[in-house]
């Protein structure tokens, strides 16, 4: 099953994506925390990253759809991944589409998880991310068993640079302007489906694992 979950940045798509992958066995593939872990490593793909992701602009496509093509291609995804935060643009959506019609495949689902505006900026402000498991919190919604410590790793929680206030209205009009355009994109290819990501997180999972089956 190869699926897209797509939504505004901060909408859970990275949350909904871990529990896909847990149910359903299928590797989570998120090009943003690929990105990250290059950073944490010093990397030179995360140094050049790391200069867009800091003004809460997309990383250049080119760069992009080489390193999604690449781990996609790994043995882990022949049965199938869900992609968190991938595709970002148009561009990047024809080459993914081209390069899996060249092997008589497609995206099954595209998952759009929808919340507005006003809910995002509530939910980054107060996300937590642990920047040594890449686990995800909320101070109010899914707050750590420990304040400012990660459950799984125990290393301590920060607030992502790009999670700071002006980063994030910056990567909600490259949202608007760049990736929303993708809900047509995969509405007129029939695999379009919308769920209330304002809804609690399970109840999210429930609509979403309803669609999946
Ligand atoms: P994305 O991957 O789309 O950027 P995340 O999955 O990291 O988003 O979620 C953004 C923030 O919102 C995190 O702090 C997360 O814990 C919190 N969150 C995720 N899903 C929900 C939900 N359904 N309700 C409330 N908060 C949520
Ligand atoms: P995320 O963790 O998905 O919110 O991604 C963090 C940052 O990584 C984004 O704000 C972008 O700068 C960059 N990024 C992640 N995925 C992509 C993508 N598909 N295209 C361009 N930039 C990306």
């Amino acid at each position: 099953m190869k699926i897209i979950i797509l939504g505004a940045p901060g909408a859970g798509k990275g949350t909904q994506a871990k529990m896909i992958a847990e149910k359903y066995q299928i590797p989570h593939v998120s090009t943003g925390d690929i990105f990250k872990a290059n950073i944490k490593n010093g990397t030179e793909l995360g140094m050049e990253a790391k200069k867009y992701m800091d003004q809460g602009a997309l990383v250049p496509d080119e760069l992009t759809v080489k390193i999604l093509l690449d781990r996609v291609a790994k043995p882990d995804c022949e049965n199938g991944y869900v992609l968190d935060g991938f595709p970002r643009t148009i561009p990047q959506a024809e080459v993914l589409d081209s390069t899996l019609s060249e092997m008589g495949d497609a995206i099954d689902v595209a998952i759009n998880v929808d919340v507005p505006d006003e809910n995002i900026v509530k939910r980054m402000g107060g996300r937590r991310a642990c920047l040594s498991c890449g686990a995800t919190y909320h101070i109010e919604h899914i707050p750590p068993r420990k304040e400012g410590i990660c459950d799984v790793c125990g290393q301590p929680l920060v607030l992502r640079d790009d999670d700071k206030p002006k980063t994030v209205s910056n990567r909600l009009k490259v949202y608007h302007e760049q990736t929303q355009p993708l809900i047509d994109f995969y509405h007129a290819k029939g695999v379009l489906r919308t769920v209330d990501g304002t809804a609690d997180m399970q109840d999210v999972f429930a609509a979403i694992t309803a669609i999946l089956g």
